[in-house]
């Protein structure tokens, strides 16, 4: 049995009069490639930001290799080998693709001061190099990332993450308005990255045809609680979530 990587226990978060996430518990082992799939508003993205830091739970806790991450922040994360993508581009437009890359590197060594007086090491240039060859992006690599499509901007918002070492990487929504062409780079990246370094990932994503094929099991979020789990195919045939989500 592979070692667990991420282990979630009992997260609920409310905003107000809203429960978000309602007492949600998942395990995640080494190498698996989980989706977490639901309604818009089910609270997905609301979960990343608790297991990552960004949002408080109010109750519950995150484990990360075995070490409880609560209330950690990034650049901390990022030592465990945890990286994220938002739901919304975070690349710096004005910035080259490799700058960006670079720059989510120091990010994550919290070195703010180098980041803006000094030189980043060579540690990162290299393997913001490494990642440029990695996600395609070397004839890309001196523009300014604002110029590039959408796209690739996806991708090289995914690339950033990977500069957190990783162990664990969450994707919300990387496929999110990408097109087919570069759905399937993206796609074929991650499984080869998840092959040739046992990564876990976990995916936020809608696009079915993209989580059902990338993923080897899935968590079906309503309404901030798991109402399923199975691999796909089971996931694809539960009544339960055809009536919560897929029928619609
Ligand atoms: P998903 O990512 O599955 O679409 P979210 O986690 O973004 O869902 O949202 C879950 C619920 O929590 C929604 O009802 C949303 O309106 C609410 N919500 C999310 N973030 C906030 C916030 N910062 N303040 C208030 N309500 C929020
Ligand atoms: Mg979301």
């Amino acid at each position: 049995m592979n070692p667990s990587v991420l282990s979630v226990r009992n997260i609920s978060k409310t905003f107000g009069g809203i429960q978000a996430v309602k007492d949600v518990s998942f395990e995640v082992m080494k190498g698996e490639v989980l989706g977490l799939i639901g309604p818009n508003g089910s609270g997905k993205s609301t979960l990343f930001n608790c297991v990552l830091g960004q949002l408080r739970p109010d109750r519950g806790e995150v484990f990360v290799n075995g070490h409880a991450v609560a209330g950690m922040k990034a650049c901390d994360l990022a030592k465990r080998g945890v990286g994220r993508t938002f739901q919304q581009l975070s690349v710096f437009p004005d910035m080259t693709v490799l700058d960006n890359i670079i720059l989510a590197g120091q990010e994550h060594q919290g070195t703010m001061l180098s980041r803006l007086f000094g030189k980043p090491d060579a540690g990162l240039t290299q393997q913001a190099e490494q990642l440029v060859d990695f996600f395609k992006l070397r004839h890309l690599k001196e523009d300014k990332a604002g110029a590039l499509s959408y796209g690739q901007q996806k991708l090289l918002d995914a690339a950033m993450a990977f500069m957190a070492g990783p162990d664990l990487v969450l994707l919300d929504e990387p496929a999110g308005g990408v097109n087919l062409t570069m759905l399937g780079n993206l796609k074929e990246r991650l499984q080869t990255y998840n092959r040739d370094h046992d990564t876990t990932f976990v995916v936020i994503e809608h696009n079915m045809e993209f989580v059902m094929s990338l993923c080897t099991r899935i968590i079906v979020l309503a309404e901030g609680a798991i109402i399923a789990e199975g691999a796909p195919d089971e996931i694809r045939a539960n009544q339960q979530v055809i009536d919560a989500y897929l029928g619609g």
